[in-house]
């Protein structure tokens, strides 16, 4: 059956909708995909819907292909599992929790590495039954501190998540990669520009990760590439420490009067000017500059840290985060300041940092500080600073830390030349789990010798109600969507430019006579026969919703022609009325071998 835009249950927008920045979001609203219900929630309108189902048998069938066995979870699961992994404390505001009737706790699943686990244990105990590979097409929940972006980041949101169980680390990488090589086709089906990078496994614990992203400018994470072929979200890159540097000729550190210098630029200006160096002038990375942030960890204290840092980086934010997760990173305020008098703003040096020294203060260096690097830093009283201050002689810290940012050109850590940066959208995550989530919920099976070992785990996500939303940041213009043939709502859509089946009753019936033989063919029509809506409402229509190959039956029919428009070339092509069906059999034919 044809979708019939009289009445589909759709009403495009012709302007954008007041909350949305990103093209995907204002696209998906205006031409009638989505509704928002809520912050971070939407409800699907049956063009939305199509897509996003079109989406899910693509991952379905990938999944299947690779004897993944599909299962169905709860969304609502009780909180002993989630405790017994001590997620249920380290999710903190991440996730909605609720009460039943009876006061017990029990939260809307945020990702199921626990039920999975508890299931396999439920029902397996020999290595026999082993590799196991199950997934599910499930609604999650987490309650993001930052909504945003319409289905990009949702509190609500359809996930893919497998999970793959092994007895022996050897076996288990044979699942990873399999993993690995469906999504590769997964998302080379779904008509995304992808990276795959190192990742951060962040709350899963676990050894290794890896994440697909798709190449977006709107994107929200960072990741590095280089020449060589190293490619890492920047929050994996690991600094490459220098060697240690021979202090013995080091002369002693001496504090000097630096009036009005509480940043590094009118410090490095005043050292130029009171302290010139023989050799060059003094630079911004020849200071160490001591930020102060405050961590929040999962059972609500509090914890100040001061990270260390060459004056010439910024800390990274997203970088930092990610190193101390669980723990959400907070501003330090004037009010942690009063607490901690022994801090002077604008000149903190190490002389007060560490848990050796009076303020208590964990201090985390980034990798550069190496032993026998000299610095220029805050000597712990205002309008002074300390200089030809050694790391390793004069000073320590409590351990180190990458949250410095990446900078183009900043060498890859493995030394397969300059970094180049660029953003994209998460859209796919797998994790080497290890044994974490089996040792917590003690999965085991006994192997060969009759010996019980832990079961080894990965587990697997793709965001499938993210996809739909990165794959119009991939594919839009200003008009429109513009649908890869593999996910779009329909293969055609036929534009009837007639005003009435009265006054035009060949281009109606001609209208319906193509599409009713094409969905004979197995070609999905979208069918414009509104009545009394001029063609140039319907044209802008079919351009903002997005399908990849538009019908226009019109006056041509008096030459016996129809038009036939590529969505994406922009190309019109004049095909006989005979022999329309049969193009648009080969047209959508061809691009279901593969090409796009
Ligand atoms: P992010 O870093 O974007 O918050 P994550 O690392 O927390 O994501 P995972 O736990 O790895 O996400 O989840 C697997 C996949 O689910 C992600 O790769 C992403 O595609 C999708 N996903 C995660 N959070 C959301 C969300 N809030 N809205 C939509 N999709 C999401
Ligand atoms: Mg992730």
């Amino acid at each position: 059956m044809p979708l019939r835009m009289s009445t589909l249950f759709v009403r495009t927008l012709r302007d954008d909708p007041a909350d949305a920045e990103l093209p995907s979001h204002r696209l998906l609203v205006r031409a009638g995909y989505i509704r928002r219900a809520a912050p971070g929630i939407y409800s699907w309108l049956p063009l939305g819907y199509r897509v996003l189902r079109n989406i899910e048998r693509v991952v379905r069938t990938e999944m299947d292909a690779i004897g993944a066995q599909e299962v169905h979870f709860p969304a609502l699961l009780p909180r002993e599992p989630y405790e017994a992994s001590n997620r249920w404390t380290e999710y903190g505001d991440g996730i909605f929790r609720l009460k039943d009737r009876k006061d017990g706790d029990y939260l809307l699943g945020p990702t199921h590495e626990e039920m999975f686990t508890l299931l396999v244990k439920d029902l397996y105990s020999s290595y026999k039954d082993l590799p196991l590979s199950i997934y599910q097409i499930q609604t999650k929940y987490r309650d993001e501190a930052r909504p945003r972006a319409g289905l990009l980041r949702g509190r609500e949101f359809v996930m893919k998540d497998s999970y793959s169980f092994d007895v022996t680390d050897e076996a288990f990488l044979v699942s990873y990669q399999a993993h690995r090589d469906a999504y590769v086709r997964i998302f080379d089906r779904l008509g995304l520009r992808y990276v795959i990078v190192a990742a951060m496994s962040g709350a899963m614990g676990g050894s290794a990760s890896e994440e697909f992203l798709a190449i977006a400018d709107n994107g929200e994470d960072t990741y590095v590439r280089s020449p060589g072929g190293y490619a890492a979200n920047v929050e994996a890159v690991r600094t490459p420490v220098p060697d240690p540097v021979p202090y013995d000729d080091a002369p002693a550190a001496h504090a000097e009067h630096t009036p009005d210098t509480p940043t590094i630029a009118t410090l490095v200006d005043h050292l130029n000017e009171a302290f010139p160096r023989t050799d060059r002038p003094w630079r911004s990375a020849d200071t160490l500059k001591n930020v102060l942030v405050v961590l929040r960890h999962p059972d609500g204290t509090t914890e100040p840290v001061a990270i260390g840092l060459p004056g010439d980086r910024d800390v990274d934010l997203k970088r930092l985060s990610a190193q101390v997760e669980p723990a959400e990173v907070e501003p330090f305020t004037d009010d942690d300041f009063t607490r901690h008098p022994d801090l002077a703003k604008g000149y903190i040096g190490p002389g007060v940092l560490g848990e050796k020294n009076t303020s208590g203060i964990r201090y985390l260096l980034d990798p550069r500080v190496v032993d026998g690097t000299r610095w220029v830093t805050g000597a712990d009283v205002t309008g002074s600073h300390v200089i030809d201050l050694v790391a390793g002689r004069d000073f320590s810290g409590d351990g180190t830390i990458e949250a410095a940012e990446i900078r183009a050109g900043d060498p890859a850590p493995d030394g397969s030349g300059p970094l180049e940066l660029a953003r994209g959208i998460e859209m796919g995550h797998i994790f080497q789990l290890g044994r974490r989530f089996a040792e917590a919920l003690s999965l085991q099976v006994l192997d060969e010798n009759g010996r019980l070992v832990t079961v080894t785990m990965g587990s697997y996500g793709v965001g499938v109600s993210r996809a739909v939303a990165a794959i119009v940041e991939n594919s839009h213009d200003e008009a429109g969507i513009i649908w890869p043939r593999e996910v779009a709502p329909a293969d055609v859509h036929l534009v009837v430019t007639g005003k009435d089946p009265v006054k035009d009753p060949e281009i109606f019936a001609e209208s319906e006579r193509i599409t009713a033989e094409l969905e004979a063919c197995g070609v999905s029509v979208l069918l414009d026969d509104r009545v009394k809506v001029s063609p140039g409402v319907k044209f802008t229509d079919a351009e903002l919703i997005g399908v990849p190959t538009i019908v226009v039956v019109g006056r041509g029919l008096t030459d016996g022609v129809v038009e036939v428009k590529d969505r994406r070339s922009g190309d019109r092509i004049q095909v006989s009325v005979a022999n329309v069906v049969t193009h648009l059999v080969e047209v959508v034919g061809a691009a279901q071998q593969g090409d796009p």
